[in-house]
């Protein structure tokens, strides 16, 4: 009976048990030699688990090893998931639908000029809730999106009326050559494969179609600032953070050169939530936390930021980065 004890165990533990996490190598290089950069929660939603940030000894990227499963990290985005915004039309406060009306006309704006085009077929990769389409579509263009979360890729479709599949952006096989613009806005850092994901993006792209990004920049006077607390850690969404000399090799080597970088969103959204989480732990009555935060989120206080993000943003020193860049073959 003895003998057969460990052996039963052994297989009891493995009989019904999924891997939740798995090891893997730099998402950019492929190499396998990561020093431990960072043990992290996620303090957004405060969803259990402890996470661990490494840095590729070869490349200099820093990535979650070892990575959630695509089961388990479906766990974290739950609808409250703060970037599922709802139709502007359906805000009831008149000064959030201008503010946010005025924020994805910026958008648009931007991506506009650089296609060097007024209209054409524009691809959003991780379109969520389709707010940006709508925004293109205002402005004549023919609007495609992919959202792997079904509730928000529904959601763009039945209250939007988008063109939005519910997958990843591989699996929605789109025809080659499709499109004129992909945008990525805040996407890249949410996906197991970016390599995979750029090199689909050059072949839907036309030759000469222009790519945007945006990501947060680790480089960042806030990522300093903050250290630990900084939103763009965003654990365990964020699979992968890109040091600037790393998303141009992994942009150069999937088919985009010289991309040209910049800064103009998500000023004082990220600042707030970097607060919010420093707050979390180092004020402790909790009415006194609330009102920091709701100070920190009022008029004023977003004015007087405004001067600091003008520098930050010709500086490229701001919390997230956009590139944009050109499909070069
Ligand atoms: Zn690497």
């Amino acid at each position: 009976m003895s003998s057969n004890g460990p052996a039963v165990r052994d297989l009891l533990s493995t009989v019904g048990t999924v891997p939740s996490e798995v090891r893997v190598a730099c998402l950019v290089c492929g190499a396998d030699d990561a020093a431990p950069f960072m043990e992290t929660r996620d303090r957004l939603l405060g969803l259990e688990g402890r996470f661990h940030l490494v840095r590729c000894r070869n490349c200099g990227l820093i990535y979650q090893n070892p990575q959630l499963t695509p089961a388990e990290l479906g766990r974290y985005y739950p609808p409250e998931y703060h970037p599922f915004l709802p139709a502007i039309e359906d805000e009831p406060s008149p000064w959030q639908r201008w503010d946010r009306r005025r924020g994805v006309d910026r958008r648009c704006r931007a991506v506009i000029a650089r296609a060097g085009r007024r209209t054409g077929k524009v691809l959003a990769v991780g379109c969520a809730t389709g707010i940006f389409l709508d925004g293109m579509r205002r402005w004549g263009w023919e609007a495609h999106g992919v959202e792997p979360n079904p509730v928000a890729s529904a959601y763009a479709r039945e209250r939007l009326g988008l063109a939005v599949v519910t997958s990843d952006l591989t699996a929605a096989g789109y025809a080659a050559e499709s499109f004129d613009v992909v945008t990525l806005w805040d996407v890249l850092e949410h996906v197991p494969d970016p390599r995979g994901t750029l090199s689909e993006v050059a072949r839907v792209l036309r030759p000469g179609g222009l790519l945007v990004l945006s990501l947060p920049s680790i480089e960042s006077v806030e990522a300093r600032l903050f250290g630990r607390y900084w939103a763009g850690w965003d654990a365990p969404r964020h699979l992968a953070l890109f040091p600037r000399p790393v998303l141009v090799r992994l942009l150069r080597e999937t088919g985009f050169d010289h991309p040209q970088f910049t800064a103009f969103t998500g000023h004082h959204g990220t600042l707030v939530l970097s607060l919010d989480f420093w707050l979390d732990e180092h004020v402790y009555v909790p009415k006194l936390r609330a009102w920091l935060g709701r100070l920190a989120r009022s008029w004023p206080a977003r004015a007087l930021t405004w001067p600091y993000y003008q520098v930050a943003n010709k500086l490229l020193l701001s919390s997230i980065m956009a590139v944009f860049v050109l499909r070069s073959r």
